[in-house]
């Protein structure tokens, strides 16, 4: 329960937390809220030998517009995501997600940057950024570069980042104006990770056709699923019952969940279904044509 020995550095810039990632490679990590990255080494599942802790970077922090676009600092935390009226009225999506991450204690000290940076499965906030059609700010020795928050993802704790690269902003597409959105998640209790749960974004036409759809799943694969072809069924149609379960069947049939302690795999599968047509309904009913 106690982690391995460290060494702890607390840089004020990014060029200077880049410069000790690079320095330290695969000996390095940088921490952010602590909150995924602690727990892991106590349990001796992550022993790095020198912590980059961001915390003094303030340059990764705070919540601005650019353009049509929102752009969220890395170390940004959860809690200040839930504070921002600035989102609760562009992306509100984002302060619903929030607030059934953990408990309030976590999110006061748990990042946006580190929660979608960590590759967990189970983290809330990536299969959001797929649906919300995210892209993510990054920086290496070698310079900046983008990337796609639907091409980021390549397994369980795998991601595009390169060794020495940090994750310094998310920038997110403000949807339109009168969107429907909802985040569902099924959990065995307050501060569980997710059973299974589905985000939607959509818009809806002048006689309430879907307009355009966009479905994220959570924690039913080994990396968020984008449910770009259940999504594709949805569009033109009025959210009528028989549209919404073949919907529901194509963004089942892309999930491979483990069984484990939250259900088996089979079970897991169905409740990212139902999740899906829960958060279909609240979309549609927040929804303005
Ligand atoms: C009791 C408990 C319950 C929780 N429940 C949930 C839940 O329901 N849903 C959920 O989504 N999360 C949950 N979490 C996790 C929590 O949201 C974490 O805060 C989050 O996953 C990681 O954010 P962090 O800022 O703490 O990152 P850290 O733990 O510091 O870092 C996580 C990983 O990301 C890397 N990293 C962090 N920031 C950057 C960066 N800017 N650039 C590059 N790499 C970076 C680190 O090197 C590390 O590998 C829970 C945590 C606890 C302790």
């Amino acid at each position: 329960m106690i982690p391995a020995a460290f060494t702890y550095h607390r840089p004020t810039s990014v060029k200077e937390a880049v410069g000790l990632l690079a320095q330290f490679g695969e000996e390095g990590r940088a921490l952010a809220g602590g909150h995924s990255l602690i727990p892991m080494m106590k349990l001796r599942l992550a022993a790095p030998e020198h912590l980059v802790d961001l915390a003094g970077v303030s340059e990764l922090k705070g919540i601005r517009t650019d353009g049509g676009d929102i752009v969220i600092g890395a170390m940004t935390t959860q809690h200040e995501l839930i504070a921002s009226e600035l989102l609760s009225a562009k992306i509100p999506l984002l302060r619903e997600t929030s607030l059934v991450i953990a408990d309030p204690q976590v999110r006061y000290v748990g990042t946006l940057g580190g929660n979608v940076a960590n590759g967990d499965p189970g983290n809330d906030m990536p299969a959001v950024m797929l649906c919300l059609g995210a892209t993510y700010h990054v920086t290496g020795k070698g310079g900046q570069r983008r990337i796609g928050a639907r091409e980021f993802y390549r397994g369980a704790y795998s991601t595009a980042l390169e060794p020495g690269e940090i994750l310094t902003a998310i920038r997110i597409p403000v949807p339109a104006t009168g969107h429907g959105y909802a985040y569902q998640k099924l959990k065995r209790k307050i501060g569980d990770y997710a059973t299974a749960a589905a985000a939607v974004v959509l818009t809806l036409k002048g006689g309430g056709e879907v307009a355009s759809c966009s479905i994220g799943l959570t924690n039913v694969a080994a990396t968020p699923l984008w449910a770009k072809e259940a999504a594709d069924i949805l569009v033109g149609s009025r959210l009528d019952a028989a549209t919404v379960q073949r919907a529901v069947a194509a963004a089942e049939a892309i999930t491979s969940p483990a069984s484990d302690t939250r259900g088996p795999a089979r079970y897991r599968t169905k409740m990212a279904g139902v999740m899906l047509a829960r958060a279909l309904a609240r979309a549609k009913e927040r929804a303005r044509a």
